[in-house]
């Protein structure tokens, strides 16, 4: 029997677990995987660390680590997919060589969004921070640098912005929302985070926005603010959220929602085709409603399921939390998960806050289930709470517990 032709276009958390998943469960197929870039995979939340010089290129590597074992894979660098023909099952690599599949993952990721209205963003010294050799080129810079400027208040400007001031830089963040960490969080519960970073040296800048960046023969020298400020700077970072690899797909036949539209079980609209990670447009479990995330955890996941559904081991993928966010900066960690922001809304919230923490619960309306919850300096058990969201449990008896902090294991072992 002819062995099956897997092709996986991206090797990063999507493409390389669902390789993975796919040599478990199939010994023998060819894994052939092709990436644009020309480092081989990499743990991409990390890339910071190269910027602070806190690991090196070899601390990062994705194959041969834990779970990312997979033997016999053909991982192919610096191999751009130009186009893809569902009817004939090729995909076109660096626009002439033809590479065959019997199944197809399209696990592209996503690239920053650079915002039209700022301009100048092709000067040298401006970044968006997404790849390993931005990383090296950005630490690089840094030893010609005495400020930089980063553009957005989400969670990757702030892991780059501690790189940053790790190496002793001036930095200066200009955020257009009222407050940081708009996406995940209400201002009142990023203030105690706003707090602790003003305290660790980062000058927070809310309700302005880059118009202009400026550049001399060394590259950017300043921006301008939509207050006419300007601010010197000869580092930019521009972490403006992020949108699907997806030009490469048109057409295809693929639908296309923004990202790949896929089904319960990874599975794009043609026949042996399946996508997986930034790329593909996916679901709530608590709304139900169609999605996109950016988060490494969702993309290994789900790149898993899909290798499995390659491999002819149907498994439904359970969907994807709309904000699931765990981290720690300057010293304060917080987690964010499900629906949290609730102004306007029905939804019945239970916010208990001190100097040093932060708890808010969203429950529906009706009050039977929690859908949400943001905690911030305390984020102990947090994955009690995640599970009762993404089960859709019905809090009945332990509702107390959960808004008095008391939930325990013990909770989930009660009749
Ligand atoms: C600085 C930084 C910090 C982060 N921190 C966190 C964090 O703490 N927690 C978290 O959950 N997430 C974090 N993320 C987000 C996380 O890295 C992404 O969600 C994750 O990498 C998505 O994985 P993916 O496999 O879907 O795609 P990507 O990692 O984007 O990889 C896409 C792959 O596809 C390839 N590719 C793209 N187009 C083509 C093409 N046409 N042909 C061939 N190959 C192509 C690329 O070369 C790459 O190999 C961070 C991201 C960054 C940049």
């Amino acid at each position: 029997m002819a062995l099956t032709r897997y092709v996986i276009i991206g090797a990063s958390a999507a493409g390389i677990s669902a390789a993975q998943a796919i040599r478990e469960a199939d010994p023998h197929g060819t894994i052939t995987v092709l990436s644009a870039e020309s480092d081989p995979p990499y743990f991409r939340p990390l890339i910071p660390f190269i910027v602070d010089g806190k690991k090196a290129v070899a601390d990062i590597p994705m194959l041969g680590q834990g779970p990312y074992t997979a033997s016999g894979l053909d991982v192919r660098l610096n191999s751009t997919v130009t186009a893809v023909s569902t009817s004939v099952r090729i995909v076109i690599v660096n626009g002439s060589e033809t590479v065959p599949y019997d199944k197809l993952l399209i696990a592209t990721g996503s690239h920053p969004y650079l915002p039209p209205s700022i301009k100048g963003t092709d000067a040298p010294g401006v970044f968006a921070l997404r790849t390993l050799s931005e990383a090296q080129a950005m630490a690089k810079r840094i030893s010609t640098s005495q400020e930089a400027i980063l553009a957005g208040g989400g969670m990757l400007n702030l892991k780059t912005a501690f790189a940053l001031l790790e190496r002793g830089l001036k930095v200066t963040m200009v955020v257009t929302s009222p407050e940081i960490l708009s996406q995940i969080m209400e201002p009142d519960g990023a203030m105690l985070i706003r707090q602790a970073l003003k305290e660790a040296g980062l000058r927070i800048l809310t309700g302005r926005s880059i118009t202009q960046i400026i550049a001399g023969p060394t590259g950017v020298s300043a921006v301008v603010l939509d207050t006419s400020e300007e601010l010197p700077a000869q580092i930019v970072n521009i972490g403006k959220g992020v949108r699907p690899n997806v030009e490469f797909l048109a057409g295809s036949g693929i639908h296309l929602e923004r990202g790949v539209i896929a089904d319960t079980h990874t599975a794009c609209n043609l026949p042996n085709v399946y996508t997986a990670g930034d790329v593909a447009v996916t679901f709530d479990p608590i709304t139900g409603e169609r999605m996109m995330t950016a988060l490494w955890t969702n993309a290994v996941e789900m790149g898993r399921v899909a290798g499995r559904n390659m491999a002819g081991h149907p498994m439904a993928y359970t969907g994807t939390f709309g904000i699931l966010n765990a981290t720690q900066v300057a010293e304060v960690p917080f987690v964010s998960m499900g629906i949290v922001h609730t102004a306007g809304t029905d939804y019945e919230t239970h916010i208990t806050a001190t100097s040093e923490t932060y708890r808010k619960l969203v429950f529906t309306a009706d009050g039977m289930r929690l859908i949400g919850a943001v905690f911030v300096g305390d984020i102990s058990h947090a994955g009690l709470y995640r599970h009762l969201i993404r089960e859709r449990m019905s809090v009945g008896s332990i509702k107390n517990a959960i808004i008095g902090h008391r939930l325990h294991y013990g909770h989930f072992l009660l009749p």
